[in-house]
Order: structure tokens, then C-alpha cells, then sequence
């Protein structure tokens, strides 16, 4: 039996947060003797409205109790404007110490992209880095020393980089058994070179993995070029976040692009993609991503666990989704005509038809 948390999240969150537990609820009677406990928890801007917060103590309390949860995308830039309000995607990464975020890009049949054989997965560094420092010393992470000039900090750690650079080998094992380690060390020289160095030190213990290593600007050159060629992609912060938007857009968008927030204790499957506030309350978003990151999330449960009830259910759950898109059942985003949750209905129909 599994506690999972359900965070709805802004903007479209609610909305395919709705459709992802839909789907779980669909999956756990069909694959075997999974159990799912479903937790409802606040977050985000409708928790700052009825708790004060936009990551209540009585969430933190909650999540403290589960094996993992799913996360609706939050609308980042209104925290970092508000003082009072804090990023509960960041504050939860960082409480929870995920350090790992999986984002997976992989073609659809029945999705138009300019890519058809795409199967990668991108392991980002999710704690330390340009983006993660800007909040040390009390947010002067990035400071300006004189009106006109920024100071930007940027931290690398043997620690992160290792356990980073674990997670990137376990998969490769599980899959084609190689790995590229995507840097700019000729640059960088002490920053991304240590993370190199992490990542070869770490490799020594997984023979049977193929270690290639890229400078990121020649990666993303390769990336357009021949991106069948990839397997495992293992990456600092920026250049993660970067090249995984990249790769997502090689499969079909955004729409498509699920993400796990991985740490040894607990794991936070959410979206790569915002909260699209302008789409939000429509009934028009896609709810792939999220459907797909809880698949993910189930998987690593799965693994972590040894129980292949989880593994089921993950597998499940992404059959159901190619069936649904070759057979044009899809959302507007990806040049179908289905709502939200209609989507939702034909994919739990999908599931129960695999059986
Ligand atoms: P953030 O700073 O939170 O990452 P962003 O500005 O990058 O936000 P996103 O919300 O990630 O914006 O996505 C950009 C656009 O892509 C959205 O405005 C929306 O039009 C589209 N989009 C993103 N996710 C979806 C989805 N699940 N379904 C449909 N359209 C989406
Ligand atoms: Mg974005």
C-alpha cells in the first residue's frame, strides 16, 4: 500500500491533477494487488487563500506521511514577486532533498514532430547550480555590487554531482546501457569539471555502461541532429532544464513532457511544463505530462521497492497513452479535438481495453 499526496497546483493543475488521479484510480484495479492511498493536500495560490500559505505546515506534515506525490505546475513567477509567498515546487525539492529530476523525452505514434525515433531520458541536477544558488546568503545568491553590475553564484559539489551521477547509471542499466555526461568543462573548468569527474568516478562501479561526454553547446548541436542517438543524459541544473525543454520539443511539446523530482527518502512526480494560467479553468489543457509523471513515479516506486505491481501499473499507463494518440484521440495542443477530461475518459477506456 502506497500513501501518495495529490498537490493540485495553478493555473491548469487542478485541472489535469484531476484527470492524473482519474487514471491511478483506473490503473490500481486493474494491475494486480497495487494499493493507492490518495491524499489531498494544499499548495499554491489556493492554499495562500485558505491556510495563509502557500506550503502549509499541515502539507509538509501530510507529505511526511506518504511514499511520494504528484504536483500540479505552480505559477512561478508570482512567487518570486510576492516577499510572503514562497515557490512550493522549489521549497519542496529542496525540504525533501530531490536532487535528481528524470525528465523523459520520448516520440508518440500519432503525434506530428520532426522526430520519430526519439527515446531519451535527462537526469538534471535539481539542487545546486545558477538557478538553485540564487537564493543562498538570504537570496544574494545573484547580488549587485555596484547598480550596474550582477554577480551571479553558481554551486557545484562533489555530493550532488555522485549521487546525481547514481541515478543516471541505475537507469542506463535498465536501459540501453548508455550514458552521456553533457558539460563545459573546457570552460568551466573547476565547476563542470568536477561534476565530470563525479560522473567517471561513479561510472567506474557500472562496466557495462557506455560513457560518452559532450560540451553542452556541441550536445544541443547534436541534439537536432541525430537524437535517436541518446539514451541516459546526465547534466547540471541549467543545462538540464535547457536541454530538456529541447527534447521535449523533438516529440511534440510540452504537453507530452513528464518529470519525477527524485530524492533517496521521497519522490514528486510533476509536469515539466508551467501552469498556463491562460489556458487554466478552459478544460483544454493537455493532461499527458502530468498522467505520464505519475507513471514515472509509479515506475521508481517500482524499482526502489521490488514490487512489480508498481511496475505494472507504470507500464499500464503509458501503453494506454500511445494507444489513445495513435488512435487520434489527443487534445487541441497536439492537433486533436478532445477536452481535458475527455481525455481522461478515453484513456481510462484505453487501459481497460489493454487488459
Ligand atoms: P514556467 O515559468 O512556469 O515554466 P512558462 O512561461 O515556461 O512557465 P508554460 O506554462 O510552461 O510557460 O508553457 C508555455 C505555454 O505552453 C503555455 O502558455 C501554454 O500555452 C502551453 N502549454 C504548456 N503546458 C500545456 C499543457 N499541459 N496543455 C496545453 N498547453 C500547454
Ligand atoms: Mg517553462
Amino acid at each position: 500500500m502506497y500513501q501518495i499526496a495529490v498537490m493540485e497546483g495553478d493555473g491548469i493543475g487542478p485541472e489535469i491533477v484531476k484527470e492524473t488521479v482519474k487514471v491511478l484510480q483506473a490503473v490500481q484495479s486493474l494491475a494486480g494487488d497495487l494499493q493507492l492511498e490518495l491524499r489531498w493536500l494544499p499548495v499554491g495560490l489556493q492554499a495562500y487563500e485558505t491556510h495563509g500559505s502557500t506550503l502549509p505546515a499541515e502539507t509538509l506534515e501530510g507529505l511526511r506521511q506518504c511514499h511520494a506525490g504528484i504536483l500540479g505546475p505552480v505559477t512561478t513567477h508570482v512567487y518570486d514577486t510576492e516577499a510572503d509567498m514562497v515557490n512550493p515546487s522549489g521549497m519542496l525539492r529542496k525540504t525533501f532533498d530531490l536532487y535528481a529530476n528524470i525528465r523523459p523525452a520520448k516520440s508518440f505514434p500519432g503525434v506530428t514532430s520532426r522526430y520519430d525515433n526519439v527515446d531519451m531520458v535527462i537526469v538534471r541536477e535539481n539542487t545546486e547550480g545558477m538557478y538553485a544558488d540564487r537564493n543562498l546568503f538570504a537570496g544574494q545568491g545573484e547580488f549587485m555590487p555596484d547598480p550596474d553590475t550582477v554577480l551571479s553564484l553558481r554551486v557545484v559539489t562533489r555530493k550532488a554531482s555522485e549521487r546525481l551521477a547514481k541515478v543516471g547509471f541505475e537507469l542506463a542499466k535498465t536501459r540501453q546501457q548508455s550514458l552521456a555526461v553533457v558539460h563545459k568543462k573546457n570552460v568551466l573548468r573547476k565547476g563542470c569539471g568536477l561534476f565530470y569527474d563525479s560522473c567517471l568516478e561513479v561510472g567506474k562501479a557500472y562496466e557495462e555502461v557506455a560513457i560518452r561526454d559532450y560540451h553542452v553547446d556541441a550536445f544541443a548541436l547534436y541534439l537536432v541532429q541525430k537524437p535517436e542517438a541518446f539514451d541516459v543524459v546526465v547534466t547540471t541544473n541549467m543545462f538540464g532544464d535547457i536541454l530538456s525543454d529541447q527534447a521535449a520539443g523533438l516529440v511534440g511539446g510540452l504537453g507530452l513532457a513528464p518529470g519525477l523530482n527524485l530524492g533517496d527518502q521521497f519522490m514528486i512526480a510533476q509536469a515539466t511544463h508551467g501552469s498556463a494560467p491562460e489556458i487554466a479553468g478552459k478544460n483544454i489543457a493537455n493532461p499527458v505530462a502530468e498522467i505520464l509523471s505519475a507513471a514515472l513515479m509509479l515506475e521508481w516506486l517500482g524499482i526502489r521497492n521490488q514490487d512489480a505491481s508498481a511496475e505494472r501499473a507504470a507500464a499500464l499507463i503509458r501503453r494506454g497513452v500511445e494507444r489513445t494518440l495513435r488512435e487520434g484521440n489527443k487534445t487541441q495542443d497536439i492537433h486533436g479535438s478532445l477536452t481535458t477530461s475527455e481525455y481522461g475518459d478515453a484513456l481510462v477506456q484505453a487501459i481497460e481495453q489493454l487488459q
